[in-house]
């Protein structure tokens, strides 16, 4: 591992100084992701501001939704009673992701964060856009059974890792920051972004900018939701495919839905025409069906992961029918 810099931060503007201070300097909190990354080069940073002292874990009622400080754990999100009834689906969506050591250790705001686990990312000796731009993609004509079904380029074809975030995109969260010109709030949606010709950022964060909470705002999903991840060993491991599923019911009758899919593109990939589809209709398997292949135009499979093309509308409709039934 590189030399670097180690400094704790007891407040948000002093963190936030301390990492501008000092080129590539990085945050760190739970460090599960990065210090993973450190060892293995593929990250160097000179300096690391550690922000677990910072005074921001809180989990909060507001009027009309909860905030969860950037700092919280994901167990105790997870465990927490407020998000369990108000936001079940994202302590179920928590709950899917890594294991409780991990859980343990990681933030919300990390849980974010973290890159994605495409092999040839933290293999050094190959060519990745994402780690080193402009040396090519080794994945895009070598082995990609874990990679992007949506939203790809020809730079980049890789996945974005979180469970968690799978829920907050599809539960319509915002993301509040604080950086050297102040503050400013962000759709979950938009924290995340595809390729294009610029894979190596990951996020539309300005440097230096801090994640100080997410707000969930309240909804009809406190019952209905399920989230299903497809994974290749059961303790744990990252998604093949996942779907975050809400359902508002009125009978048999769907009032509303939220549908977001989890290992198919570069972000948190939400299914905005298939809730569509699904309102008004009958909680039925036809119904699910219909949505799913409407969740599923415009996917394209590269070699070696084809099977997505078949496990994510059939994810999808095992989501639904779960969330429905619950
Ligand atoms: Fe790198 Fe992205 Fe290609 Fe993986 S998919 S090798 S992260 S450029």
């Amino acid at each position: 591992m590189n030399q670097f810099q180690y400094v704790r931060a007891t407040q948000p503007q002093a963190a936030i100084e301390a990492v501008a201070q000092t080129t590539d300097a990085k945050f760190i909190a739970g460090g599960t992701n990065l210090l993973d990354l450190m060892k293995r080069g593929v990250m160097t940073p000179q300096k690391l501001v550690d922000i677990n002292r910072l005074p921001l874990n809180k989990i909060e009622r507001m009027d009309n939704g909860l905030r969860i400080g950037a700092l919280a754990l994901n167990s105790a999100v997870a465990d927490d009673k407020l998000v369990r009834e108000r936001q079940p689906l994202l302590a179920l969506a928590l709950n899917a992701g890594a294991s409780g050591q991990l859980r343990n250790m990681a933030t919300v705001g990390g849980n974010m964060l973290q890159r994605t686990r495409c092999a040839y990312f933290y293999d050094v000796t190959m060519p990745c856009n994402k780690r080193a731009p402009g040396t090519g993609c080794g994945a895009l004509e070598g082995i990609n059974r874990m990679h992007a079904i949506f939203g790809f380029s020809d730079k980049c074809i890789a996945v974005h890792p979180s469970d968690m975030s799978v829920a907050l995109v599809a539960l319509d969260a915002t993301v509040l920051v604080r950086g050297p010109r102040g503050d400013r709030r962000l759709p979950f949606a938009e924290l995340h972004r595809l390729p294009g010709d610029a894979p190596e950022k990951d996020t539309n964060l300005e440097t230096n900018e801090l994640i100080t909470a997410v707000e969930i705002p309240d909804g009809p999903f406190t019952r209905h939701v399920h989230y299903q991840k497809v994974r290749e060993r059961a303790s744990y491991a990252f998604a093949l495919v996942s779907v975050a599923a809400a359902l508002d019911l009125e009978g048999t009758t769907i009032k509303g839905a939220r549908l977001a899919m989890g290992g198919v593109a570069h972000k948190p990939w939400r299914l905005a025409a298939a809730e569509q589809a699904l309102v008004g209709k009958p909680a039925t398997e036809a119904t699910f069906r219909q949505a799913a292949a409407v969740a599923m135009q415009g996917a394209k499979a590269f070699k070696h992961n084809a099977y997505k093309l078949k496990l994510g509308p059939n994810t999808i409709v095992q989501a639904l029918r779960t969330a429905a039934a619950a």
